[in-house]
């Protein structure tokens, strides 16, 4: 059985992966939370990859098991790719999701429906060793809508309505957020990479 340990304490971010992982044979997942440790990891690079290097190397350093981690950014048309890398502290150092999802609407608030695209973008690390490492990125389409709506998911969500669709990830169940999202297109490519 592989062992493979997500490098995360978001519990959002955790049961998507799961979720989307839980059919692979011979994989077992494991979680920060299973080892009741939170590495302060400062995202502080230019770029998804580095970030993702960064999270994933430094657990790894940790617990010496291969590592995925995730980062993931929104990259909004209108504002020139931001939030983009910023995403996590767009509001300032003590950024909620409210906040943060407030302070886009605001820098939106004279953009036009059509004016309002904006893409998810995540970029996965497996660090299996100082030697091995890799990327895998999915990326999701859609807008930015003008104010909050649904109660599930997390980040962003209840401001982004993906492409073909007329509801936010935050009114989606994960399952259906997984049909579409940045982070399952990621892990698809991962697990495709795993199968061989
Ligand atoms: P990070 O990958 O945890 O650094 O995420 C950067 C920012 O994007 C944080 O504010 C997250 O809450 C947000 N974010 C990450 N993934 C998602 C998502 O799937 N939906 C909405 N927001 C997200």
């Amino acid at each position: 059985m592989k062992k493979i340990l997500i490098a995360t304490g978001n519990s959002h971010k955790i049961n998507e992966i799961k979720l989307l992982l839980q059919d692979f044979p011979g994989l077992k997942i494991l979680s920060l939370k299973d080892f009741c440790i939170k590495p302060e990891i400062t995202e502080d690079k230019d770029s998804l990859e580095k970030n993702s290097l960064k999270k994933a190397r430094e657990t790894y350093n940790i617990l010496k098991i291969p590592c995925v981690s995730d980062d993931t950014g929104l990259f909004v048309e209108a504002l020139n790719g931001a939030p983009g890398v910023h995403s996590a502290r767009y509001s300032g150092e003590n950024a909620t999701y409210d906040s943060n999802c407030r302070k886009l609407l605001y820098e939106l608030k004279d953009i036009p429906a059509k004016d309002r695209n904006a893409y998810f973008e995540t970029v996965i690390c497996l660090y299996i060793n100082d030697n091995e490492n890799y990327f895998f990125n999915g990326i999701c389409k859609g807008r930015i809508i003008n104010e909050v709506r649904g109660k599930y998911g997390f980040g962003y969500d209840p401001v982004f309505v993906p492409e073909g669709y007329d509801r936010t990830f935050a009114e989606m169940t994960n399952e259906e957020k997984n049909n579409v999202s940045h982070r399952s297109a990621a892990v698809k490519s991962f697990a495709g990479f795993l199968k061989n």
